[in-house]
C-alpha cells in the first residue's frame, strides 16, 4: 500500500458509519465524517441517531460500559464491511480502567468515543469548540486505527499512542507516524 504525503490511501474504498448515542452535538459529528473521509479516503455516514444505551448503563458508576455498547453494535450492525464509530455525549468506562475516552472490537468492526472528558468545561476551562472537535477526531482516527488492527504506540505524537489523560490526547497528533502507516493492513 503506498501512502502519497500525509494522506493514508487504503487499497480499497472503505465505508465508516458514524451512530450518535444520544444527544450528540452535530457541528462534531460533520467534522468527523468530513476529516474521517479524507484521512481513510473513505466514505463516510452519519447514520440514525439511536437512544442512550440504557442497557450499557450503571447507577453505582455514574458510566456506561464500554463493552456492552460495543457488543450491541456488533449484534446490530447491518452491513459487515463497514467500520462503525459510536458517538457518545456520556462518560464510558472499560475494564481495569475507571474511564475510557473511546475503545474498539476490531474483529467486528466496531468502536466507540465518548466526548465527555474532551470538553474543556470539564476541566474547568472555557468552551472551545474547535479544541472539542480536534479532540474528538484525534479519538476516532485512534479508536478506526484499532479496527484496522493497529497497536498502541510508543511514538507520543502518533495518533496510536495511548491516552491516559487529555493533555496525552492534546499531545498527540490526529495522523498515523511513519511506522503505524506502514502497518495499517486494509482488512
Ligand atoms: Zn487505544
Ligand atoms: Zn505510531
Amino acid at each position: 500500500m503506498r501512502i502519497p504525503g500525509k494522506q493514508i490511501i487504503l487499497s480499497a474504498v472503505i465505508a465508516i458509519r458514524i451512530i450518535p448515542l444520544g444527544a450528540v452535538d452535530n457541528s462534531v459529528l460533520n467534522y468527523l465524517k468530513e476529516n474521517l473521509s479524507r484521512i481513510f479516503n473513505a466514505q463516510v455516514y452519519i447514520g440514525k441517531r439511536e437512544p442512550l444505551p440504557a442497557y450499557a448503563y450503571s447507577k453505582a458508576r455514574g458510566q456506561y460500559a464500554s463493552r456492552d455498547i460495543l457488543n450491541y453494535l456488533a449484534r446490530t450492525k447491518e452491513v459487515q464491511e463497514e467500520k462503525v464509530l459510536a458517538v457518545i455525549n456520556k462518560d464510558i468506562h472499560a475494564g481495569r480502567f475507571n474511564f475510557v475516552f473511546g475503545q474498539a472490537g476490531p474483529p467486528s468492526g466496531v468502536s466507540i468515543i465518548s466526548l465527555f472528558r474532551l470538553y474543556p468545561s470539564y476541566y474547568h476551562l472555557p468552551g472551545d469548540k474547535d479544541l472539542l472537535r480536534k479532540r474528538a477526531l484525534k479519538e476516532a482516527v485512534h479508536e478506526i486505527g484499532h479496527l484496522f488492527n493497529l497497536g498502541h504506540c510508543p511514538e507520543p505524537v502518533c495518533v496510536m499512542h495511548f491516552s491516559n489523560t487529555i493533555s496525552d490526547t492534546d499531545k498527540k497528533d490526529y495522523q498515523f507516524c511513519a511506522k503505524c502507516q506502514r502497518n495499517l493492513v486494509d482488512k
